[in-house]
């Protein structure tokens, strides 16, 4: 476990049909912050998300080639390979009230969203790849 000061959180509203992935990763840069958190709701034009397949230990990635709306995006900012990396995962509304969701990629462009992000101080935590997972998980306590 780890423990953080937040910092004075913002709100953004993020730009019509860019990337989503990126330009949360971008707000968060011209804060000139390396460690966060956040939450943003909106909507996109299409999406591009994963599945982690534990087995396999590979991400099936799929396009939603249709609007959504981002009932929920929640995620991380904190370090992999020394630059700041922003783990993301959506909850998308479809037109017939269904919801999919995965792991945010880049590809998903926006139609509108609002961000509420909080930047952290304190060490930064890297991400280190894990045998156990095959994933890429902050690092040990
Ligand atoms: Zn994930």
């Amino acid at each position: 476990m780890w423990f953080y000061n937040q910092k004075k959180a913002f709100l953004a509203r993020l730009t019509h049909n860019e990337d989503l992935l990126e330009r949360i990763a971008a707000v968060f840069a011209e804060n000139g912050s390396r460690m966060g958190v956040f939450f943003a709701i909106g909507a996109v034009q299409n999406a591009h998300i994963a599945y982690y397949e534990q087995r396999s230990r590979n991400y099936r990635e799929l396009s939603i080639d249709e609007p959504a709306e981002i009932l929920s995006c929640t995620g991380n900012v904190s370090l992999s390979a020394g630059k700041p990396f922003v783990h993301a995962h959506i909850s998308l509304g479809m037109s017939d009230g269904s919801v999919k969701g995965g792991h945010l990629l880049e590809g998903t462009m926006i139609f509108a969203c609002e961000l509420y992000g909080v930047p952290l101080e304190g060490d930064f935590l890297e991400r280190v790849y894990d045998d156990v997972t095959g994933l890429r998980l902050w690092g040990d306590q």
